[in-house]
């Protein structure tokens, strides 16, 4: 099998996973980077896996379910271009072969779900859509702090060597971030130097792995207690009226 993001808008991928005749692809926002690839490799398109409704995850199903009869699956609540196999969380989706679960993380919308295979060539493979993102995770648009770390707690709780393949390059400026929070973690350093040469030579910094998430993702430690002093010393109040996560999420969104 074959992982390979595809760019697609100025910082978006499209995950396309292929076995050299049969593809799937997540979150197309446009079809023609996916419809490239396929005659590119030759393959054809099995199935298109859907994480939530935003026009940059969805923008290029209709087009591509046209031209390829590809198979559509994707969150049970929320407006994605009919027809699709919809999907509630808990529940088993094969595609290519492969058992993917699927993930109930609602937060970044409401009804946005995950895509989990516990084994795809030696290591399970996750798709978080924009719930998880490296060194971040994405805004809360329509759900609460307590759902979305709820979310993020369920997806932390999978393996260490998860490949962790998010929807957006915002890893270097999640990592800044990261890093204001965090300044004496070394891992957290030692991977900022690394993703900015990748980012310098015009590779992606993903997938990640959920190991690594833990330690350098602020998201996932706001349990930690360097991160708790972080928070509270950026907003004592909310940080005791919020919490150390939302306090965190409301610091990011004013953060430059
Ligand atoms: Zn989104
Ligand atoms: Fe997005």
């Amino acid at each position: 099998m074959k992982l390979i993001p595809l760019p697609a808008f100025a910082d978006n991928y499209i995950w396309m996973l292929h076995d050299g005749r049969q593809a799937l692809v997540v979150d197309p926002g446009e079809a023609q980077p996916v419809l490239a690839a396929l005659q590119r490799e030759g393959l054809q398109l099995d199935s298109i896996l859907v994480t939530h409704h935003h026009a940059d995850h969805t923008g290029g199903v209709a087009a591509l379910r046209k031209a390829t009869g590809a198979q559509v699956y994707g969150p049970a609540t929320e407006a994605i271009p009919e027809p699709l196999t919809r999907l509630t969380g808990g529940e088993t989706c094969a595609a290519l072969g492969l058992a993917f679960r699927v993930l109930d993380v609602p937060g970044h919308t409401a009804g946005h779900i995950a895509f989990y295979c516990a084994e795809m060539d030696g290591a399970p493979l996750l798709f978080c859509g924009d719930t998880l993102f490296s060194a971040g995770c994405g805004r809360l648009f329509e759900g609460t702090p307590a759902q979305m770390l709820a979310s993020l707690d369920s997806l932390a709780a999978l393996p260490d060597p998860t490949r962790v393949c998010c929807t957006h390059e915002y890893t270097l400026s999640n990592l800044t971030f990261a890093l204001a929070v965090e300044p004496g973690n070394a891992d957290l350093q030692q991977h900022h130097i690394f993703c900015q040469q990748l980012r310098a030579e015009g590779l992606p910094t993903l997938p990640s792995t959920m190991a690594l998430e833990r330690r350098i993702n602020p998201f996932l430690r706001s349990r930690v207690p360097a991160v708790i002093a972080a928070a509270t010393a950026h907003d004592a109040d909310m940080a005791r009226d919020t919490g150390t996560f939302a306090t965190l999420r409301q610091w990011k969104n004013i953060y430059r």
